[in-house]
């Protein structure tokens, strides 16, 4: 198992739960990087606060487990000093949309070079069970023991509408869609975004009484479909499923070159000035 190779062994047993997608959604990342042969040197992964944010603390790469919502921002610093750098951040729903969804959209916006990849299981996993801007309407969270009465984010449609140039939706039960939709993000330039549906059994089937771990994973793949198998299909068989695969691809330029160019160019005018101003005082002498 050559994957294997990108995990820190000595911090093996991981502290997930029993059947929590995490751990497929973390092997296909791995799995993407493996295939891709892109060398573990060049690759910076960081995360937030959450179970889905322990994913770094086990993969041997350089990683940064960071503050709870500001993932985004520390990879941001990482790309605009280190372009050259796959920089790729690990969040969970929580994480991501709510303490740091100002974060996400303006990440978007600017079309950083950054892939982001949400694991998202509907819930705040850590923390026992809060309901989360991703938990649908009407489903049961420990703060919300009648129901969410919130609509959730669609998080692929913010990314969209917030400037994001990769866009594409995997779950913890597709692995080897998942796999494939996150190389595809490494290799777009721009800001990359991977909503991964991942199963908390622990709290989210336990609350909403679907079951354990497979009961978990069925609920997952009974819920989505393909993005291109809905295209063929009458709206009734569509209505009410998660659309999955690549949503949007639309490479522009991306960010940390642009400010890198500006960079140059401001250094050049100050060579010049620098230029005119020793030519004056010669000429003065
Ligand atoms: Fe996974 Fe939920 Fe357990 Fe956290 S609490 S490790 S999200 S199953
Ligand atoms: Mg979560």
């Amino acid at each position: 198992m050559p994957a294997l190779d990108y995990f820190r062994k000595e911090r093996l047993p991981h502290i997930w739960c029993p059947g929590c997608g995490h751990g497929a959604i973390t092997g296909a990342l791995v799995r993407a990087i493996e295939k891709l042969r892109i060398d573990k040197n060049k690759v910076v992964i960081v995360s937030g606060i959450g179970c889905s944010s322990r994913a770094v603390g086990y993969l041997d790469f350089d990683t940064l487990h960071t503050a709870h919502g500001r993932a985004l921002a520390y990879a941001t610093g990482i790309k605009l000093s280190r372009p050259e750098l796959h920089v790729i951040v690990m969040t969970g729903d929580g994480d991501c949309t709510a303490i740091g969804g100002n974060h996400f959209i303006h990440a978007a916006r600017r079309n950083i070079g950054i892939t982001t990849i949400i694991m998202n299981n509907e819930i705040y996993g850590m923390t026992s069970g809060q309901y989360s801007p991703m938990t649908p309407k009407g489903m049961l969270g420990t703060t919300a023991p009648y129901g969410n009465l919130e609509r959730p984010f669609d998080l692929c449609k913010l990314a969209i509408a917030s400037g994001a140039t990769y866009v594409a939706r995997g779950t913890a039960y597709h692995v080897p869609l998942t796999i494939d939709i996150i190389e595809k993000a490494l290799l777009n330039p721009g800001f990359s975004v991977v909503e991964a549906i991942s199963g908390c059994p622990t709290y989210f089937g336990r609350k909403n009484k679907i079951g354990g771990a497979v009961e978990m994973l069925d609920w997952i793949k009974d819920s989505t479909i393909n993005v291109k198998a809905a295209a063929v299909l009458p709206p009734e068989k569509v209505a009410g499923k998660v659309l999955i695969g690549e949503l949007h691809s639309a490479p522009e330029a991306e960010y940390a070159a642009l400010y890198m160019e500006l960079i140059g160019r401001v250094q050049r005018r100050y060579d010049d000035y620098i230029g005119e101003v020793r030519e004056c005082a010669s000429n003065s002498d």
